[in-house]
């Protein structure tokens, strides 16, 4: 036992890493066996662990068979290869090495000068990925969390420019300003025009045609009837792979219309982004080098582990505009050209998420990268055309890169003519969800398009085959024909 209050000694340090990663690897290896969803009552795990922390502390040997016994059981796999809800992920291998080795350094990137290398491999792995998007090189690339944070830093920048002395004086008294969004962009945008200030009345909605995509001319209407109205035009933002059925907003009308009105173009592109890597799918992504502001998520679709996402910005200077606030303590002394990470989002301290792409990229290349992203458009497709031809089911959205929106019937000649009908078919597709899911063979998620209950299936995980994807087909099927049968 250690003496109260010091770390544990390197040779226990050592026996209890190399227990974790045998676990790691043998979780990795044998994760298809478990429930990709856990038959567990809501407060299980609550239940199970004592309301108060230890006085003494304990053994880690412990805390370890307490992780194994009653923590992984209550989990959602999200590497399980049936997990196809939300949009899927994968940590791969080579990205959890990076995320061990990154919380052994416990480096804090927010100068330069708090860990060189930590904000030079930034930029270095962040303009990889822009090489391999096929992105023009004034776009600068930087890493944050989640999508939802480099959107919100993006509309920072975009406010900066529609409102010049915001940064000084705030919006007090200001014009009404807007933000454009397509009705199936993410909630993330509309937090974080609120966040900005500009309140929801500062979203405005755009129509999207029968394949859930923006339509260029509603949004030209919108900026003009706005602009008659004295409203300020902030930014509009396109999606590349909504989250509901993955449709790819026309972004090079869309840029043309934000050109037209001087607004600034953000893309969200959080799943859809790593499309652009595979050259047959890099014409969807057309018009998007257009843009001012782009976020990819190499945590969704790019096998690297929860959490980071890229935020690209044509003219870095205005998201640094947007965010610096240099007190004495954090200002840079160097004489050559450093960058301070710290200014270019909300937070001080950042996590050495660079280290974790980098070996991801590094591993996978260009080629694997593209084999995998193609095979998983390949099954989805595969299972459209299924959904297709079953009677009784029909696609709700066409398909799109590898997720897929679709609804089961009530019948082979189902055709819905009153409010109850329509009610009948969601709740016998939240049912059949219900049911696949607590199979614990397959997971997936579901939307609303058009207000009526869609199940949407996501491929995104390295250790998904076509054989997942096609047992999970039968899977719906056989739950579907049981609830019918109910
Ligand atoms: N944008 C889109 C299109 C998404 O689907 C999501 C989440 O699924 C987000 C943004 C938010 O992503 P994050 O969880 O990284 O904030």
């Amino acid at each position: 036992m250690t003496a109260p209050g010091s770390d544990l000694p390197p040779e226990e340090f050592r026996r209890l890493a190399h227990e974790v990663s045998d676990w790691i690897a043998d979780y990795l290896r044998d994760v298809a066996d478990l429930p990709v969803y856990p038959s567990v009552e809501p407060g299980a795990l609550r239940r199970s662990l004592p309301a108060a922390p230890p006085d003494a502390g304990e053994s880690l040997d412990d805390a370890l068979s307490d992780f194994r016994d009653l923590v992984v059981p209550g989990l959602t796999h999200w590497n399980h290869p049936a997990f196809f809800g939300y949009f899927a992920i994968t940590g791969s291998a080579p990205g959890i090495l990076g995320e061990m080795l990154s919380a052994g350094l416990n480096v804090n990137a927010m100068v330069w000068r708090s860990s060189p290398a930590a904000t030079e491999l930034e930029e270095v792995v962040t303009d990889w990925l822009r090489q391999l998007l096929g992105l023009p090189a004034p776009f600068d690339g930087v890493i944050n969390d989640t999508a939802s944070s480099s959107s919100l830093y993006a509309l920072a920048a975009a406010r900066e420019v529609a409102y010049p002395d915001a940064h000084r004086a705030g919006l007090f008294g200001q014009r009404q300003g807007r933000v454009y969004l397509s009705e199936q962009a993410h909630s993330s945008i509309e937090k974080a025009v609120v966040t900005l200030g500009l309140g929801s009345a500062g979203c405005r909605r755009i129509a999207t045609d029968a394949a859930f995509v923006m339509r260029p001319d509603a949004l030209d209407e919108a900026v003009a009837s706005d602009v008659e109205r004295g409203v300020r035009p902030v930014a509009v933002v396109a999606t590349l792979g909504t989250t509901s059925t993955a449709s790819m907003d026309p972004v090079r009308e869309i840029a043309d219309v934000a050109r037209a009105h001087g607004l600034w173009l953000h893309v969200d592109a959080a799943y859809g982004g790593p499309a652009a890597i595979v050259p047959e799918l890099r014409p969807l992504l057309e018009g998007w080098e257009a843009a001012d502001s782009i976020v990819v998520n190499p945590h969704k679709w790019l096998f690297t582990p929860v959490d980071c996402s890229v935020l690209y910005c044509r003219r870095s200077e205005d998201l640094v505009r947007a965010f610096s606030v240099v007190p004495e303590y954090l200002s840079s002394t160097e004489t050559g050209e450093v960058r301070d990470l710290m200014n270019y989002g909300v937070p001080l301290g950042r996590r050495f998420r660079a280290l974790k792409l980098w070996f991801v990229l590094r591993f996978f290349g260009r080629r694997g990268i593209v084999e995998r992203l193609r095979a998983h458009v390949a099954w989805a497709r595969e299972l459209a055309g299924w959904v297709e031809e079953a009677p009784g089911w029909q696609l709700a959205a066409p398909a799109s890169l590898s997720t897929i929106a679709f609804r089961c019937l009530p019948s082979a000649s189902w055709a819905p003519d009153s409010e109850a009908d329509a009610r009948r078919q969601d709740e016998l597709n939240l049912s059949v969800m219900r049911r696949v899911n607590a199979s614990g063979r397959a997971f997936l998620t579901h939307t609303v398009l058009r207000e009526r209950v869609a199940l949407r299936l996501s491929v995104g995980n390295l250790r998904t085959t076509r054989d997942h994807v096609r047992d999970t087909w039968a899977l719906l099927r056989e739950a579907a024909d049981a609830e019918r049968a109910r």
